[in-house]
């Protein structure tokens, strides 16, 4: 079985390390091996980190821009090779890979230009002896962790900001899918990076975070994963007061109003909880539907539900892939068992895909009737399991949608231009989709309010965090 090494100071080595196995949630066959690394491979990386960040921070942003082109270029030639490793590490469907590395690349794309636009400012000065200036620099050697929901596209929105400011990077991937990103750091790699700038390293999570968190060396951290990871993140990272970038959990509202298209209701819904099998930190997980158009939302989504195809990601008429694997499964299980034994109905789906023990799948479920009681609308699911409830009012669906820690992302459905401003206004939440289930961009902020985060990546907010501000005042006498 193939061994995929972890990458440090241009070199890969993971000979004689135990290993970390990656299994394919679709037939639970082994699809590569990962050592199994800790806290001296993680200093070795920050070590080549830092000493690396004084030559690629002293380049122009045109000649890291040009870096960065290249890396675009190779990750587009060799689209179907990561998007069916992919596939094959976490399950996605074929087409949503490929569309994942298109996505990862765009955000590599703009920031190779962001880079160019990171401007000082001069400022009026209060003292004719004297000229106020703001200046920009990279903050220094950034810790990327991410999660494995998006394996390369959670990455790339990291490096790319980071390495278009002028930090190196070192990177820790999810272990469910460490081998994608170990593809693309191939790609860095026949890009040119000079050695140090972009390292890897694979293992266990608890230790290569000690040694981030210890080592001052180490300025930044950005990760993508759960609140909960979040929040220990934010309580180790105190002791050396590192900057850190939190993209966490979501608990998705999509609110249907009377005055809604239901079939762009229906499709909006489709796009929005079903991609990537309902495991995306942006996917609805609470429909609420206006009493006036339930039963006709409920019938004709019930109905295109029915018609997800559900299978091996490599078939490329799948619609509906497996789960990342058994925890996966069974928090889906329990979260439907929930519901329904507090009065939910199920209308479509409602138990997984086959009784046979390979592959973590779940049949795509929509449950009607269901109200806050229940697990699910608190709870981020992952997976495919669209819990519907019923509102009487517009001011009945903006208390719902609120009524949650989380602030990632929400939707909202009506075609009455007014109505719409008025509930977004409202709506505390980071991301608004209005009559669209995908709002993703690489030129748009992304982000969430109260425990879904703290920043925004993507646009040109996405670079602020790899920079510091330095003001200097300059004395003329
Ligand atoms: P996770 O369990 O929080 O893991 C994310 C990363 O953190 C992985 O690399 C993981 O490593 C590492 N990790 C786990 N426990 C750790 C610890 N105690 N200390 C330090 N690092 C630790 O999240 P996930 O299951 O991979 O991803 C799903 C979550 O990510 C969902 O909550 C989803 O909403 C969120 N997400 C948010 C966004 C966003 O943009 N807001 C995007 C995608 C996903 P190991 O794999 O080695 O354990």
């Amino acid at each position: 079985m193939k061994l995929y090494n972890m990458y440090i100071d241009g070199q890969w080595f993971g000979e004689g390390y135990e290993t970390i196995k990656v299994i394919n949630p679709a037939n639970g066959e082994l699809v590569g091996e990962v050592p199994y690394a800790g806290e001296k491979e993680t200093n070795q990386a920050i070590n080549v980190a830092h000493t690396g960040f004084k030559k690629w921070s002293s380049l122009t942003a045109y000649d890291r821009a040009g870096y960065l082109r290249k890396l675009y270029q190779l990750m587009m030639e060799h689209q179907e090779e990561l998007a069916e490793m992919m596939t094959l590490e976490m399950g996605k469907p074929i087409k949503e890979s490929r569309g994942e590395v298109q996505y990862a690349a765009s955000f590599i794309d703009w920031f190779a230009e962001e880079g160019k636009r990171i401007y000082g400012e001069t400022i009026p000065t209060h003292a004719g002896s004297k000229r106020l200036q703001v200046w920009k620099k990279p903050v220094g050697v950034v810790a990327a962790i991410t999660p494995w929901n998006f394996p390369i596209a959670m990455l790339t929105r990291k490096m790319g900001p980071a390495l278009a400011a002028g930090c190196t990077v070192v990177i820790k991937p999810s272990s469910e899918t460490p081998i994608s990103a170990i593809k693309l750091i191939e790609l860095c790699e026949k890009a040119g990076f000079p050695k140090g700038v972009v390292n890897l390293v694979t293992g266990s999570s608890s230790k290569i975070t000690k040694a981030i968190m210890e080592n001052n060396k180490v300025r930044k951290i950005t990760f993508t994963g759960s609140t909960e990871v979040g929040k220990i993140l934010i309580r180790q990272s105190a002791d050396q007061v590192k900057k850190l970038s939190l993209e966490l959990g979501g608990h998705a509202p999509l609110i249907v109003l009377d005055d809604a298209n239901v079939d762009t209701a229906v499709k909006g819904a489709i796009a929005s909880k079903f991609r990537n099998t309902g495991q995306t930190c942006i996917c609805a997980n609470r429909i609420y539907v206006q009493s006036g158009i339930y039963d006709e939302f409920v019938e004709k989504f019930a109905k295109a539900v029915k018609g997800l195809k559900v299978g091996n990601g490599m078939d490329e008429m799948v619609d509906v892939g497996p789960l990342i694997n058994k925890e996966g499964l069974e928090k889906v299980e329990n979260h439907v068992e929930d519901a329904v034994s507090k009065g939910a109905k199920v209308v479509a789906g409602g138990s997984p895909y086959t009784k046979e023990n390979v592959g973590f799948f779940y049949t795509p479920t929509v449950i009607k009737d269901v109200n806050e009681s229940m697990v699910v609308m608190e709870e981020e699911t992952f997976g495919p399991v669209a819990p519907i409830q019923k509102v009487e009012t517009e001011e009945e669906a903006i208390q719902l949608a609120n009524d949650t820690p989380y602030g990632l992302a929400a939707y909202v459905f009506t075609e009455n231009v007014a109505r719409g401003m008025r509930v977004i206004e409202r709506l505390d939440y980071g991301i608004v989709g209005w009559n669209d289930g995908a709002p993703s961009a690489a030129q748009v902020p992304f982000g969430g309010m109260k425990e879904s985060g703290v920043g925004r990546e993507g646009g040109h907010e996405g670079i602020d965090a790899f920079v510091e501000t330095q003001y200097v005042a300059i004395g003329m006498e």
